[in-house]
């Protein structure tokens, strides 16, 4: 029998603001456990929310970013449940009436467009974290409080491939609006997984399994891969899926089950009675889409049609919005796209990765590095003289013209100089220019090797081609 998954995802991103949703607390990141807290976060008898308007806003951008309509009225609710790292007992969260509804996601599949539905889009705060040791488990509050979206797809993936798209796409675009760093590994954003699994093209869904406890995007991939053939291989024995909780072991590279839906928890939703319901004007919202950048998507669509980029290039430079800012500024001021996508695509991407940093923290400026290419236009250095020159400038973030002066780097164009060299290296390879001679063109390079060896890569290398056919 054929079989196909059903794939939703609970996505939940913390929000980029420097306080809290509810107190005035800091959210800097790696912060001593609980030097970032107060009364207000620590649940202490009496204390008033106050709702962080700027929390609010980042939510409703990334709303209308994820084309979602944005409720006029909505409110937060209680949810309520015993655990050591919540110390009011209970969530500020949203339940009936969330923030925003009905919104899509553009994702790729199988080089088809897929648009995936999302439910809805709603504000809740953090709870703690809990940190087992030998000697018992301690709790940090810093992360009570913190800001967060849900954001809840609809049932529409159909591979674990689709999902890891999927959430590529919702973390490019959350941020391109800079409202979240989306980095996993530091918990700004987590994913749980509902998946099922049906005969292929059925009109019902099996029973689900919720999986939790995965720390990249390539663990979601995992988990649900196993999640999958863990399903299909149940059905195929005639036995069933039970509808419970189950948590990715990474180390394993399995799940395990957790609790099952008769031991799921009641949360007893109830409105908040200490929080005013939003209400949000469409004026507000109005004047919040202004803040709205171009979307990666639509900046890729736009690097192809405007600097006829091929699409790996457009794809690349508009990974991030940094990166294709840094990229237009290039061009803005030298008109070569083509030649600056491949230098940031290779060189500079290259010395990024290799030091771990961001665009953001590279030191050679968009000026210096259309300055090198046009000594390499004027002939002043070779490309391959650039390459190192690249180099220096990563390192020191100087002028391109004082690095070479500095390293007297400049290509020799005199011919006589060359000359004198190519002498040279006929001189001491007969045996090579006899090959030449006799047909075997292919030693020409060679050749032309050993002159640029002799003066360090410095030699014009048309010059260098035409003089040693001239002589041969
Ligand atoms: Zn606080």
């Amino acid at each position: 029998m054929d079989y196909e998954p059903v794939i939703g995802l609970e996505v939940h991103v913390q929000l980029a603001t420097k306080t809290k949703l509810f107190c005035g607390c800091r959210t800097t990141f790696g912060a001593p456990p609980n030097s970032q807290t107060c009364p207000v976060c620590l649940g202490f008898p009496g204390v008033l929310p106050v709702l962080n308007k700027e929390v609010v806003e980042l939510a409703i951008l990334s709303a209308i970013a994820l084309n979602c309509t944005i409720n006029p009225y909505s409110r937060f609710s209680r949810k309520n449940y015993f655990y050591p790292d919540l110390p009011k007992a209970y969530q500020i969260s949203q339940y009936d009436l969330p923030l925003a509804k009905d919104g899509w996601v553009e994702i790729s599949s199988g080089g088809k467009i897929r648009k995936i539905g999302i439910i809805r889009v709603h504000l809740e705060e953090d709870a703690g974290k809990l940190i087992h040791e030998d000697s018992g488990s301690l709790v940090d509050y810093n992360r009570c409080g913190i800001p967060l979206i849900e954001i809840v797809s609809s049932p529409m993936l159909r591979s674990s491939q689709e999902a890891y798209e999927y959430l590529n796409a919702l973390k490019d675009i959350l941020r391109y609006l800079r409202v979240s760093d989306c980095n996993m590994e530091e918990g700004s954003l987590r994913c749980d997984a509902n998946v099922s699994v049906r005969e292929k093209d059925a009109e019902g869904f099996g029973t689900k399994t919720e999986v939790k406890n995965m720390n990249s995007f390539k663990a979601v991939k995992q988990a649900l891969d196993y999640e999958i053939s863990r399903q299909i291989d149940l059905l195929e024995k005639g036995r069933r899926v039970l509808q419970e909780t189950r948590l990715w072991d990474e180390r394993e590279s399995r799940t395990h089950g957790m609790r099952t839906k008769e031991e799921a928890h009641d949360y007893r939703y109830f409105p908040e009675p200490d929080l005013v319901p939003l209400s949000i004007n469409p004026e507000w919202v109005n004047k919040i889409s202004k803040r709205l950048p171009e979307l990666p998507k639509d900046r890729m669509n736009r690097f192809l049609k405007e600097y006829g980029l091929p699409e790996y290039d457009a794809l690349v430079l508009t990974s991030s919005r940094d990166l294709a800012d840094y990229y237009e500024e290039c061009v803005r001021l030298y008109n070569q796209p083509k030649v600056i996508s491949n230098w940031i695509m290779t060189e500079l991407l290259a010395l990024l990765k290799e030091d771990g940093i961001e665009i953001t923290q590279v030191k050679i400026k968009p000026e210096h590095l259309i300055s090198m290419l046009g000594l390499i236009d004027k002939g002043v250095i070779s490309g391959k003289i650039a390459k190192d020159i690249i180099v220096h400038m990563f390192r020191t973030g100087k002028d391109p013209s004082l690095i070479v002066e500095e390293k007297g780097l400049v290509q020799i164009t005199d011919e006589d100089e060359v000359s004198k060299v190519i002498d040279e290296v006929i001189l001491e390879n007969k045996k090579a220019v006899l090959e030449y001679k006799s047909g075997k063109t292919k030693v020409m390079g060679f050749l032309v090797g050993q002159v640029m060896k002799k003066t360090e890569g410095k030699a014009n290398p048309q010059i260098v081609n035409k003089l040693l056919r001239e002589k041969i």
